[in-house]
C-alpha cells in the first residue's frame, strides 16, 4: 500500500488512469452540521496523489479532470475517490490536489511527530493518540499532569529543531528488517501489505507512519503550543498549531483585539479589566432594576386601590416586567372582586400574561384569552397565566374582559 502522494508528498498534479467507477452513496457533513446522504461514484485510479484518511491525517480534496473529489477513503490496499459525477473506465485523467488543505495537514502531522518525539525524549511523556482538528490539533500524553515550565521548554526545543532545518526522510523497510523492531509504533493494521514505511526526522525520531510529511522541518515554519487541557483519566491533552495556522491565528487574534479596542475604548492591556468591570456593572444594574420593578409593582397596585371611583377592572402592559412583577400586582390588588389583566414583553410580539379575577369568570374566559393571544396557559383559584406568542390582540382581550366585568358588577353574570 503506497500511493504516489506517499512517494512524493509535494506533487500537486498527476496523470493516471481510471481503473473502475461505480455508483455509490456517501454520508457527508452538510453546511448545517448534519450528515447528508449524497449520491455519487466510487472511483479507483491506477495510482493517486490524493491521500486517503490514515494515521490521524484527514483525507485530501481535489479534482479528477475537474470533477470534484468529495472524500477519499482507504479500502484495503485501494484508495476510493468519491466523486459527484461518473468517469469513464480506462480513461487517462489529470489529478489535482487541493494543495492548501494538504500542505496544512502535512504541517500539522509532521509537527505532531516532532512534538511527540521531543515530549518523550525530554520528559518521558508518551503519546497515546492525537487528533488533527479543523482549527487546532491535540496530542494525548500519557501523564496526569505536566509541570510548570515544561511546555515552554518543549516549545523552545521544537522551534529550535525547526530553525536547524533538519531533513525528514521516508524509508521503506521490508517487514522482516531488524530495524522495524526499533521503530516506535502503534502496531500495523491487519490489512497491511508490502514494506513498512518509516518517517525519519534525522537524529530526532523514526516512526512508522502512512501520512504525507514535509521533507524538511523548516517547512513547518513555527509551532505554537497553546497549552494543555485535562484529558481522559491520567491523560493530558497538549493543544498546538503549526505553520500557516500560526499566522492565521495571529491574524484572527489581532483583528479581535482591534475590535475590542474600539468597543471597550481601552488598549489591549486593559481589555480583561474592562470586560470584568462591565460584567460586574451589568450584574449590579440587573439587580437594582429588579428591585425597582418590584417596588413599582407595589406602587402600581396601591395607586389603583386608592382611587375612590374605580372599575372592578385593572389592565396593564409593561415591556420589561416578568412573572413576579405581574404576581405582585395581582396579589397586592386582590382579585376576589376585581378582574386583572397583565402582560409583559414585546407589545407586537411574544410575551407573558396573567389573568386574575373571580374564579368562575376566569375559568370561563381563560381559554378564550389564551386563544386570542395565541398562547399557552394554565391556572386555578382565579389565576390564569402563561406565554403569549402574540400580544397584538391585547386591546381586544381588554375590551372583552371589561365588558364581562361590567356585566358582572351590574349583576348580569
Ligand atoms: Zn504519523
Amino acid at each position: 500500500m503506497a500511493f504516489q502522494c506517499m512517494r512524493d508528498s509535494y506533487m500537486k498534479e498527476f496523470v493516471t488512469s481510471v481503473v473502475s467507477c461505480s455508483p455509490a452513496e456517501l454520508k457527508l457533513d452538510s453546511t448545517n452540521g448534519k450528515k447528508e446522504k449524497v449520491k455519487g461514484f466510487n472511483v479507483i485510479l491506477k495510482d493517486t496523489i490524493l491521500f486517503p484518511e490514515g494515521g490521524g491525517q484527514p483525507d485530501d480534496r481535489g479534482t479528477i479532470e475537474d470533477v470534484e473529489v468529495l472524500r477519499v477513503l482507504r479500502q484495503g490496499a485501494e484508495a476510493v475517490h468519491f466523486t459527484s459525477s461518473a468517469l469513464e473506465e480506462g480513461r487517462e485523467v489529470q489529478l489535482k490536489v487541493d494543495w492548501k488543505r494538504r500542505f496544512d495537514h502535512m504541517q500539522q502531522h509532521s509537527g505532531q511527530h516532532l512534538i511527540t518525539a521531543l515530549a518523550d525524549a525530554m520528559f518521558g511523556y508518551k503519546t497515546t493518540s492525537w487528533e488533527l482538528g479543523r482549527q487546532r490539533s491535540s496530542i494525548e500524553l500519557d501523564t496526569a499532569s505536566v509541570k510548570p515550565g515544561e511546555m515552554e521548554a518543549l516549545e523552545d526545543t521544537v522551534n529550535d529543531r525547526i530553525r536547524a532545518h533538519v531533513p525528514v526522510n521516508v524509508r521503506l523497510l521490508s517487514i522482516d528488517d531488524p530495524d522495524v523492531e526499533k521503530v516506535r509504533s502503534r502496531g500495523l493494521p491487519d490489512d497491511h501489505a508490502g514494506p513498512v514505511r518509516i518517517v525519519d526526522i534525522e537524529g530526532v525520531d523514526a516512526n512508522m507512519c502512512c501520512g504525507t510529511h514535509v521533507s524538511n522541518l523548516s517547512h513547518l515554519q513555527v509551532i505554537k503550543i497553546l497549552g494543555t487541557e485535562k484529558g481522559k483519566k491520567n491523560k493530558t491533552n497538549l493543544i498546538f498549531i503549526a505553520g500557516n495556522r500560526v499566522l492565521k491565528y495571529a491574524d484572527e487574534c489581532y483583528n479581535a483585539e482591534k475590535s475590542l479596542t474600539a468597543l471597550l475604548k481601552t488598549g489591549p492591556d486593559e481589555h480583561i479589566d474592562a470586560v470584568d468591570k462591565l460584567q460586574k456593572t451589568v450584574k449590579r444594574l440587573q439587580k437594582s432594576n429588579l428591585t425597582i420593578l418590584r417596588d413599582m409593582a407595589v406602587l402600581i397596585a396601591q395607586n389603583f386601590k386608592s382611587q375612590p371611583e374605580k372599575d372592578n377592572f385593572f389592565s396593564l402592559h409593561n415591556k420589561d416586567g416578568d412573572n413576579e412583577f405581574m404576581n405582585i400586582i395581582a396579589n397586592e390588588i386582590g382579585f376576589q372582586e376585581t378582574v386583572i389583566f397583565l402582560t409583559v414583553g414585546d407589545p407586537k410580539g411574544a410575551g407573558m400574561f396573567l389573568l386574575a379575577g373571580p374564579e368562575n369568570l376566569i375559568t370561563d374566559l381563560g381559554p378564550r384569552v389564551v386563544e386570542m393571544l395565541q398562547g399557552k396557559g394554565a391556572g386555578k383559584n382565579g389565576r390564569f397565566q402563561g406565554k403569549a406568542n402574540s400580544l397584538a390582540k391585547r386591546a381586544e382581550v381588554e375590551a372583552l374582559l371589561l365588558e364581562h366585568s361590567r356585566k358582572r358588577t351590574a349583576g348580569e353574570e
